[in-house]
């Protein structure tokens, strides 16, 4: 089993605002299987019949005020049900993108009601002892991870094989489909969180937005990583307290808070077989000028080689309204009949709309993100498999060209 952790952290957003946001693209959490063979993006198995089994910690009134702050800085049962109502939007915000899978009717258990349960050790704090295929949003928790500035993050643990389960998990249909995932929210009584309903009151002032958090939080849950474009929603830090990233769902735009960065993210993880507007793809490699100044990969690797830009930011611009549509890391490409990956900087922009014109750019992550808040390119190696590869290093010591535009 594999396991990743991704946080989410405090951003000096006064401070980071000051630099041009250089980097941005969606990327995946993959594994590459235990026979060996090419990286997969982690995912649900959305064939499963049963629901998602989820449910989230009530401890709240044992809490030390006001580490979790709804109208009030107590846990009465509405009080509950608001927080309750936070997670499930959360949950909404995904399902309500199009072209995707990933959705109230393919996955009926999606919404459904969690599950409550009192007991303060529901997320433990061992990480390795919650590996129970049950899937869980926990507040008031203290775990290592939570170092300063930590305050929620997102561990799964993913099938390396076809068969493979946790606890109630059943078994897993591939390698990459994840088994369990937790979310813990942090217990140090300087953050606070609040509701959308919250955060309108004056009591909820210094708190930061839940439902912004969560959603990044489930976003992990469904195999995103982060993504270094400042205004997605799962770029790696948080909105300052009392704000919150793009507009609250609303029934006309359910999906309302992610960016097209999000949404490409998931319609590439889940892609819908009828849709045919987010159909475009681009791709091809980042290579270096001077092919020369590659690094070559760290010993023990075996089979793979460095041959191009590694963890360059390629992002696709409309070209007619200036929007970004999504980014994606240049990495590697794998052939399934001769794995493993080879590092020759090549890029996959999948699900792009279709009628559309683009420009593409590339940058070095040199901006606010950087590239240990990534798992990419470190996860395009096998953990389990003797001998493998060691991915490079993301390379940032390159130089953005921009050529002319023909009139
Ligand atoms: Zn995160």
């Amino acid at each position: 089993m594999k396991r990743a952790i991704a946080c989410l952290t405090i951003a000096l957003f006064s401070a980071a605002m000051i630099f041009t946001p250089a980097v941005q693209a969606y990327s995946f959490v993959s594994t590459v299987p235990q026979s060996g063979g090419c990286p997969q993006p982690n995912s649900w198995n959305l064939s499963v019949s049963s629901p998602l089994d989820r449910q989230w910690s009530t401890s709240l009134p044992s809490l030390i005020s006001p580490v979790i702050l709804t109208v009030a800085a107590a846990g009465t049962s509405a009080q509950l049900d608001e927080i309750e109502q936070a997670i499930s939007d959360s949950f909404s915000v995904w399902a309500g993108v199009s072209g995707t899978t990933f959705n109230a009717v393919a996955f009926p258990g999606l919404e459904a009601p969690l599950a409550r349960v009192t007991s303060p050790n529901s997320c433990t704090n061992d990480a390795e002892s919650n590996v129970d295929g049950l899937n869980t949003i926990c507040f008031n928790q203290s775990s290592a991870a939570f170092t300063p500035g930590v305050l929620a993050f997102t561990r799964t643990f993913t099938a390396n094989a076809p068969g493979a389960s946790v606890g109630t998990s059943g078994p897993a249909a591939f390698a990459g489909q994840i088994l369990d995932a937790d979310t813990l929210f942090c217990n140090t009584g300087e953050v606070t969180f609040a509701t959308p309903a919250a955060l309108a009151t004056s009591q909820a002032a210094g708190a930061y937005d839940l439902e912004s958090l969560l959603t990044h939080e489930l976003g992990h849950w469904m195999g995103l990583d982060h993504s270094a474009l400042i205004r997605a929603m799962m770029f790696p830090f948080a909105p300052p307290p009392g704000q919150f990233l793009g507009s609250r769902p609303t029934t006309q735009a359910p999906d309302g808070p992610l960016s097209d960065d999000d949404r490409t993210g998931i319609r590439v993880l889940y892609p819908d077989p009828n849709d045919t507007l987010n159909i475009g793809a681009i791709r091809g490699q980042i290579l270096p000028a001077n092919p020369f100044a590659l690094a070559a990969l760290p010993a023990p690797s075996v089979g793979s080689s460095v041959t191009g830009m590694v963890g360059a930011q390629v992002v696709s611009v409309d070209a007619d309204t200036g929007a970004i549509i999504a980014g994606v890391f240049s990495s590697g490409s794998c052939n399934a009949s001769s794995p493993p990956t080879q590092f020759d900087g090549s890029y996959d922009l999948e699900r792009l709309p279709v009628g559309h014109n683009y420009n593409l750019y590339a940058e070095p992550l040199v901006g606010i993100a950087l590239p240990a808040d990534f798992v990419v390119p470190a996860d395009l190696c096998s953990q389990d498999v003797t001998p493998s590869c060691i991915a490079p290093a993301a390379n940032t010591n390159f130089n953005v060209r921009t050529l002319p535009t023909a009139p």
